[in-house]
């Protein structure tokens, strides 16, 4: 068989079109389909990825390809399949998708790995030589002493640091050719010096019995398998599920990806993975934001060698090139920080779910509270429910009670941070030495500035919200932009000495704590408490032995986190979430005081939780108090219903920006009107509005809204309609299918 003679390749540049080349005889051994290659592109060259080989192509002024890179293809055929499925059904170009799939640093290919210097001994050195070099040159006979002692090859770093010699001894032995130094490759761990006690698989109660032998069945009969949805209450042996259906993974010689939210991809969470799997220490490849580029390099090439055979990570690890998949696990499915917030705007889970299907692997979905998407799903057995009810041990589920805020504000006059009944919560977990959790959703002190003289408030400059003041840092500060400014004495309006500081964050809660508590141990964890690498494991420890009373904080320890002796949480306000203008704040609202709830009592006493609201009989609230999912998820799904919204429908939110506001808003009615033209009946399409968030990052922002049921036509169709349609150079419009931000 002769070699293909042209590539088909995907510039890493917005054109939008694929382009052949020719293949040169040196390289065509090289060459395969996911192998990145450099190519001439206009008059520069640029770096590509390779999607097909082809013996024949009609294009014309066909040119060759300059190199490869790397000695083997990054990507398999399913992964550029999957890339394909996303472009089209994320109405985004192939080429952005592809920026997602591959590591920036697996795509430059500049960093590579870590060099180290090794010494070997290359030729005895006879006791005559040794005595002329001690006289001769004293320091390099005292390296060779130590080289004469060694039992194999050893890091140049180590050898020096052991003799207290410099590299300039080691270069002139070297030329005298008694030792050989050879560059060797070594892998940066990120968890190297970590020690893993292995952990074997417990005794499965009744129910996880059932789940697993489920997803056992499926595991066996991969081709026939339903994408699973586990439901389990929090604390309910969830995660054991995963890891003995892991292990029934690779005893089947197959390998699985474990993706978890960012938030709870913890210290903790990585070393229950790899204590389970450590008989290897490269069994567990993690992936996640915090990595260094190196780290992210060695990972990346640990799983694409086969070295790693699970990964772990966070939503970008969907696309870890692991061959021979058997196993997704999605965990905590329900989380919307799954779906990324620029392009390609994929939804982690729902790529999960795709990737599986075409490579024939089992995806398994985790939860205490399914998302309507995915519970919907079950109902319409498009998916296999799984269910756990108990907890592990039989522990009690928390007993939840709700504190009506507007009762509260006229017993004590004024609003206060902890109500009554949760002070008097407070006091009685510090009498009998157990611990706290008060949970707000909301950083900084005081969440708004404004005079009481004039009016004014001290907003964003850049955004369309209020600034928060810091006291710890003693600046105001934005949310969205992150600006930041000095804090006023008097008002910069009118002069006057008549500035109101309203609203509250976790800073304040802390320091209100502090006031009522005076003899308690009060930390704080939230993004402006934690800025050093460490803080977070350091607090967690902290906490978990028992060295603080009263963590407060924001969805940081809402997730995922298991302390026994925590038998009280605080909801300092449960309407933070309820009153977003946003279709998903009802949900939203329920998954929160859900898992925030399954942080207590997750020991021997049961757990008490209070939540504070302003909204007592609000849906989200009433059942999550009776720990009644099914009850939410009907009265919810009749209102999406009602509204047309998802899970019955897909939405396409474009949201068309520009610094100048008349442009933004122009251009979303021409886009509008030509939608309007494109889409048939069977779409609904909402008139342009302002963004419930009009400014941001000094961008003017309007929304246009679609639904409909067959999305795949859906993006085609909007993706045609704005490739026709020329916007002005200042105004941008960006497509985001199945949206979970709509702000
Ligand atoms: P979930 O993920 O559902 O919240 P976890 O898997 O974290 O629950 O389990 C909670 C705790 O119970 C963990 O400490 C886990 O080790 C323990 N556990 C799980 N299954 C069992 C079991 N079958 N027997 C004993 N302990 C278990
Ligand atoms: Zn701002």
């Amino acid at each position: 068989m002769s070699n293909p003679s042209y590539a088909r390749v995907i510039i890493d540049r917005s054109i939008h079109r694929e382009l052949d080349y020719l293949v040169p005889e040196m390289l065509a051994e090289k060459i395969g389909i996911g192998s990145r290659v450099r190519v001439p592109f206009r008059e520069k060259s640029a770096l590509a990825t390779v999607v097909s080989l082809l013996d024949e192509t009609d294009a014309t002024g066909i040119r060759p390809i300059e190199a490869v890179v790397g000695d083997k293809p990054v990507l398999s055929l399913k992964l550029i399949e999957l890339s394909r499925w996303m472009s089209a059904y994320y109405c985004c170009p192939i080429e952005t998708v592809m920026r997602s799939l591959l590591p920036q640093v697996i795509r430059r290919a500049e960093v590579g790995w870590k060099k180290q210097l090794v010494v070997s001994a290359a030729k005895p050195i006879t006791p005559e030589e040794l005595e002329k070099l001690r006289r001769r040159a004293p320091r390099q006979a005292e390296l060779m002493d130590a080289v004469v002692k060694l039992n194999g090859p050893i890091p140049a770093a180590q050898l020096l640091r052991q003799t207290s010699l410099d590299n300039q001894t080691l270069r002139a032995v070297e030329k005298r050719g008694w030792i050989t130094l050879n560059e060797e490759a070594v892998a940066r761990d990120p968890h190297a010096d970590e020690v893993f006690i292995a952990s074997a698989n417990l005794v499965l109660n009744s129910e996880q019995t059932a789940a697993l032998k489920v997803v056992e069945e499926s595991l066996a009969a991969p081709e026939q398998a339903k994408p699973i949805l586990l439901h389990g209450v929090t604390g309910s042996g969830k995660t054991e599920i995963y890891l003995q259906a892991i292990h029934s993974t690779l005893a089947r010689g197959r390998t699985a990806i474990v993706l978890v939210p960012e938030i709870s991809l913890t210290p903790q969470t990585v070393e229950r993975f790899k204590s389970r799997f450590s008989e290897a220490q490269d069994t567990v490849a993690v992936l996640h934001s915090h990595l260094s580029e190196g780290e992210r390099h060695d990972e990346w090439h640990k799983i694409h060698a086969g070295r790693a055979r699970i990964v772990v990570g966070a939503r970008s690890a969907v696309f870890a090139p692991l061959e021979n998949l058997g196993l997704i696990v999605v965990d905590e499915e329900h989380e919307t920080s799954y779906k990324q917030e620029e392009a390609p705007r994929y939804h982690a889970r729902d790529v999960a779910v795709v990737r599986a299907k075409m490579e024939g692997a089992v995806v398994l979905l985790g939860t205490a509270t399914p998302s309507l998407e995915s519970y919907h799903n079950a109902m319409q057995q498009k998916y296999r429910l799984l269910n756990l009810t108990e907890r592990v041990d039989n522990c009690q589920m928390p007993l939840i009670r709700i504190v009506d805020l507007r009762l509260e504000r006229r017993k004590q006059k004024v609003a206060a941070i902890l109500s009554e009944k949760l002070r008097a919560a407070i006091t009685s977990r510090l009498e009998k030495r157990e611990q706290t959790i008060l949970f707000l959703n909301r950083r900084g002190f005081s969440t708004s500035l404004l005079c009481s003289n004039c009016g004014e408030a001290r907003d964003c400059p850049n955004c369309s919200v209020a600034l928060t003041f810091h006291r710890g840092a003693a600046r105001l500060s934005c949310h969205l932009c992150g600006h930041t400014a000095a804090v006023p004495k008097k008002c910069p309006a009118c002069s006057q000495d008549t500035l109101i500081y309203a609203g509250f964050g976790t800073e304040k809660v802390e320091a209100n704590v502090n006031q009522i508590f005076p003899d308690a141990v009060v930390r704080r964890m939230d993004a402006d408490s934690m800025t050093r690498k460490d803080s977070y494991r350091e607090t967690l420890h902290a906490f978990r032995t028992g060295k603080i009373d009263i963590l407060v904080g924001t969805q940081m320890i809402a997730k995922g986190l298991h302390f026994p002796n925590v038998t009280l949480v605080g909801i300092i306000n449960a309407d933070l979430a309820l009153h977003m203008p946003d279709f998903r704040a009802g949900e939203r609202t329920f998954q929160l005081l859900t898992q925030v709830a399954g942080r207590a009592g997750r020991g021997e006493t049961p757990g008490e939780v209070f939540v504070q609201t302003y909204t007592p009989f609000s849906p989200s609230i009433q059942f999550a108090r009776h720990h009644d999912f099914a009850g939410y998820f009907q009265q919810e799904l009749e209102f999406r219903e009602r509204c047309e919204f998802p899970p019955l429908n897909h939405v396409v939110l474009i949201t068309v920006r520009s610094a100048h506001e008349g442009r933004a808003q122009l251009s979303a009615e021409t886009i509008a009107r030509r939608l309007k033209e494109a889409l048939p009946a069977e779409f609904i399409l909402s008139s342009p509005t302002p963004a419930p968030l009009e400014k941001l990052q000094g961008q003017f922002r309007f929304h246009i809204l679609m639904r409909g049921a067959a999305i795949m036509r859906l993006s085609r169709l909007v993706r045609a309609t704005l490739d026709k349609l020329p916007l002005p150079e200042d105004v941008f419009a960006a497509v985001d299918v199945d949206a979970y931000q709509l702000l």
